[in-house]
């Protein structure tokens, strides 16, 4: 046993053992994270960062220089022609929330292409019933379902011929579902399709836990608007919360109008103290999402090799920071998600149990041993209680934690 965490000395190992045959891997990594450590840092400088972007506003938040230049940050290093970057949002799926009611209107059609959105949004949209859903205010709803992992060319062709839709919105991640989560590629075919049939429906990207993974963005292959989490990648692991809609200049604006009023938008919002965290957030990002990937690939080659099914494998392209592992059985998915939360620098003697989580069907267990709460850029891992008993790990904020972490998991799983 290694004395402080009791983590027994075969594991730590097994761990050191896989790490090594994963360095060439590593080294990939490491390369994409230095080329966008580079456009965050020519970002910086273009928009002139200095020591009174920190200062912030209160009340009503009018000219809160920090934040208008934080916004013109995060649009250009996402490829966007302008960004709303605000901790006014309370969590992605707020903000996916604020985009949808922007753009869709009476009568409209929403169209998933990505088969069934992630869990938050089905009251949001309205496949479960609650009366401020989109469909209480007259959205329709319609979703094609992903083939084989990759989009369905001919029924979106042949959907969007016969049906005037308003707005396709794409997830990238595989939220809680089977599927694989969705490249760069993929997205750039499937907008060249969608383009070819209709110029004129907005494309809206959930982007969760993809940002630096890949070098470039949805929106530069042709996304009109993307969405996602400060307390995911960009974030961090500094951002307190918050969340971005990022894209084109007037998608943006109708999303500023409806976060807060109609006639305000985006000049409102206060940031109370927050905007140093956002930028040293975003300037850490690269490399936490390089931590968070290692940690994945480690955890994805070990449980491999000790017999478990996984998804992604470890030698996979990866669109996201989300590794899967397949439990087909409920006492070891506990297992492993109380492991992870024992390896956790916050609450690591806090045993967690399956719950009811509002917005969820399912019950849910859930690690989160994380200095911000529900943050899963820092090393967390949750699943649903149903079968195949899937572990979602996520995240590390270094990858010398997410390792050890790991370890710990992989010990409680095997006691
Ligand atoms: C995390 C996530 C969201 C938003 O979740 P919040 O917990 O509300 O921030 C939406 N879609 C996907 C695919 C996600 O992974």
């Amino acid at each position: 046993m290694n004395d402080d965490l009791q983590i027994s000395l075969d594991t730590l190992d097994l761990i050191a053992k896989e790490e090594q045959a994963l360095q060439d891997i590593f080294h990939n990594i490491d390369l994409t994270c230095q080329k966008n450590s580079l456009k965050v840092l020519k970002a910086f400088q273009k928009y002139n960062v200095s020591e009174n972007y920190f200062s912030s506003t209160t009340g009503y938040g009018y000219n809160d220089l920090g934040r208008d230049n934080i916004e013109k940050i995060f649009a250009d290093i996402l490829d966007g022609e302008d960004a709303l970057v605000r901790s006014q949002f309370i969590s992605g799926t707020h903000a996916l929330t604020v985009a949808l009611f922007s753009y869709l209107r009476p009568n409209d059609i929403m169209l998933s292409i990505s088969g069934l959105p992630y869990d938050t949004l089905h009251e949001v949209i309205g496949i479960v019933p609650n009366n401020s859903s989109l469909a209480s205010f007259g959205v329709k709803y319609d979703q094609i379902d992903l083939i084989n992992d990759d989009f369905d060319y001919e029924q979106i062709t042949k959907y969007l011929k016969n049906n005037h839709v308003k707005l396709i919105e794409i997830q990238r991640s595989k939220g809680y579902s089977t599927r694989k989560s969705l490249t760069i590629d993929k997205l750039e075919k499937v907008i060249k399709c969608i383009r070819s049939v209709d110029q004129d429906v907005i494309i809206m990207v959930d982007n969760c836990y993809c940002e630096f993974v890949e070098e470039q963005t949805p929106l530069s292959v042709g996304a009109d608007i993307i969405v996602g989490s400060l307390i995911k990648n960009l974030g961090g692991g500094i951002a307190p919360n918050g969340a971005y809609i990022a894209g084109k200049k007037e998608l943006v604006d109708l999303a500023g109008q409806r976060l807060t009023c109609p006639g305000e938008g985006r000049e409102v919002g206060p940031t109370l103290g927050i905007n140093k965290s956002l930028l040293q957030g975003l300037f850490m990002a690269p490399s936490v999402v390089a931590s968070s990937l290692k940690t994945a690939i480690l955890t994805s080659k070990t449980l491999q090799d000790l017999g478990y099914d996984v998804e992604p494998k470890y030698n996979e392209a990866r669109a996201d920071i989300v590794q899967n592992i397949i439990f087909n059985d409920q006492e070891k998915l506990i297992k492993y998600v109380q492991g992870i939360q024992m390896g956790s620098p916050v609450d690591a003697k806090a045993i967690p149990m399956p719950w009811d989580m509002p917005g969820y069907e399912d019950q849910v267990i859930m690690a989160a041993g994380t200095f911000t709460q529900g943050s899963s850029i820092e090393l967390s891992c949750d699943g649903p209680i149903r079968p195949p008993y899937i572990a979602y790990q996520q995240g590390s904020l270094t990858y010398e934690y997410g390792r050890l972490g790991v370890a710990k998991a992989i010990d409680e799983l095997k006691n």
